[in-house]
């Protein structure tokens, strides 16, 4: 467990990272390689690090990259299937695969298999129309060289020996198909975040905070921000002054990028949605599965809930979960407040609030039918997937939350967005991360991104560096299949990913 460790009270540092979650530990080791020169503070309210949306159990550990979500492949209404955002997310897995591997060459991470592990992504899905359309995905996918070696079958043989656990006791007669990608992983971001701030604390000018919590952020005249923090175990609060601030508070950066006033702040809203899962408690139904199978969403559903029965590797010891179920809370971060929803509602984003509110009736409808869910009918959810389900065999377990974003839209007034953005003010000076979807997979391009929206006189003197640590930076890996395949080779042997 990593707790505070610090002595440290600088008033002034270079840079100020708030939240202990994987985004603020992968910005902070990003820093660390290329001005290892800087002063870096950070400040997580909690007892430890890790303890909100990047914990292991408060995600599905899922290492997205598109071999088995089908909301990435919509179909079209020529039946086609649009394969862009499928190739975007799979890129951007690769790009925290060389991130990963090179934390691993450097020593910064000893054992990779502390936090990552092969396991095979399938697609299952049932019916005609699914099964065309999985067909018709698997075709598109498998030509591409980010998804080389994807299986597909509807041979239920076939299918019993890849998902033995879903396969047993299945009625015949159900027209099934399945795609199967032997590239997939399970990811634990909780160990990882703690790998990269157990690093970031050993070195010099770096301090972590931990039962800190940022109150306000304010901008002074000379452009330094000063961040008002309260040390939750001393109750005393002090102001850092800082060249450079990352909001890195998950669920609780919406809250704090309000407080800095910055224009691009105004407008923007947040809507929670809170996660469930069925976790498995009986050994034996645990050993029969090695798989993230996932299905189709209900109707409705909003793209992060989508079905799937998830094996997972955590500190060494296999698990199964099954969901997510959705929730709704007001609360921001799974440890906060039932006031958050009301009080991040301010003038400036109260019409795109409730224009949301208007367009998506579908998604409250199946909001309320999941907290109304009983568990008989949860259980009855898992036998799709597990048909001799028994109930004394799973227990629910409460998850993470997520706060999609809420946007001023010119034409429909608001909009509710799934992805995750950064919105950086115009001088750089200070970052947001808001949304979590694909999340933490993405945590390295994503603060790439941080760094090209807050850092871009600093690239060019970087540029070597970045490419070192990644070495497709600059490059399109869908567009040049022979580095693909070389850097794909290259992490999965570093990352110790073969089965
Ligand atoms: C149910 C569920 C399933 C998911 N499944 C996956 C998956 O399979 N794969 C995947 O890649 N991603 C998944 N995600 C998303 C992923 O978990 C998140 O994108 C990621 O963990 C976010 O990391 P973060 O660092 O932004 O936030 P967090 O991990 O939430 O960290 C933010 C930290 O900031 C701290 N903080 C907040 N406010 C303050 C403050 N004022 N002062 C100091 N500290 C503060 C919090 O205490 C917290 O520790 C899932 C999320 C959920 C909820």
């Amino acid at each position: 467990m990593m707790s505070s460790t610090t002595t440290d009270t600088s008033s002034s540092v270079d840079v100020v990272l708030i939240g202990g979650g994987v985004m603020s530990a992968t910005l902070g080791a990003f820093l660390r390689q290329l001005q290892p020169d800087w002063s870096i503070s950070i400040f997580e309210r909690l007892d430890n690090v890790a303890e909100e949306s990047s914990d292991a159990w408060n995600n599905a550990g899922t290492g997205h990259s598109a071999l088995c979500e089908l909301n990435y492949t919509p179909q079209q209404a020529d039946g086609s299937v649009d394969i862009s955002k499928a190739v975007a997310v799979n890129e951007s897995f690769q790009i925290s695969r060389q991130f990963w591997a090179y934390l691993v060459e450097q020593g910064i991470i000893a054992t990779p298999r502390d936090f990552i592990t092969p396991v095979p992504h399938m697609s299952f899905v049932w019916g005609d129309a699914n099964v065309s359309f999985l067909k018709k995905r698997y075709e598109a996918l498998s030509a591409h060289p980010l998804f080389e070696g994807m299986e597909y079958s509807e041979d239920p043989a076939q299918m019993a020996q890849w998902m033995p656990l879903a396969m047993k006791n299945r009625p015949a007669g159900q027209k099934l198909a399945v795609t199967r990608s032997l590239n997939g992983t399970d990811v634990n971001f909780g160990a990882l975040t703690r790998l990269l701030f157990g690093y970031l604390a050993s070195t010099p000018a770096c301090t972590l905070h931990t039962k800190h919590e940022v109150q306000d952020i304010k901008q002074g005249k000379d452009g330094r921000w000063r961040v008002q923090v309260q040390d939750l175990r001393l109750n005393t609060q002090r102001t850092v002054s800082a060249k450079f601030v990352f909001i890195g508070g998950g669920g609780g950066a919406l809250p704090l990028l309000q407080k800095t006033g910055i224009p691009e702040s105004r407008g923007v809203g947040g809507f929670p949605v809170s996660g469930q899962f069925l976790r498995c408690k009986n050994p034996d139904i645990i050993a029969q599965h090695h798989a993230k199978v996932y299905g189709k969403a209900s109707v409705g559903a909003p793209p992060m809930s989508v079905p799937h029965l998830d094996t997972r590797m955590i500190n060494g010891q296999r698990a199964l979960l099954f969901g997510p179920y959705a929730g709704f809370s007001t609360r921001f971060l799974k440890n906060g407040s039932l006031l958050d929803l009301p009080r991040s509602i301010k003038s400036n984003n109260i019409g795109a609030i409730l224009a949301v509110a208007k367009d998506n009736w579908p998604l409250t409808k199946y909001l309320i039918q999941q907290v109304l869910q009983s568990n008989s009918e949860r259980i009855n959810a898992l036998r799709d997937f597990v048909p001799e389900a028994r109930s004394e065999d799973w227990e629910l377990v409460t998850a993470g939350q997520r706060v999609q974003i809420i946007k001023k839209d010119a034409r429909k007034g608001g909009v509710l967005q799934f992805g995750t953005e950064v919105i950086a003010s115009q001088d750089g000076s200070v970052a947001a991360l808001l949304g979590a979807s694909p999340g933490a997979s993405t945590a390295a391009p994503i603060m790439l991104t941080v760094l090209k929206k807050c850092f871009a006189d600093k690239l060019p003197e970087w540029d070597a560096k970045l490419k070192e640590i990644i070495p497709s930076f600059g490059q399109n890996l869908a567009d040049n299949p022979e580095l693909c395949t070389q850097l794909r080779d290259k992490t999965t042997t570093v990352l110790n990913l073969k089965e």
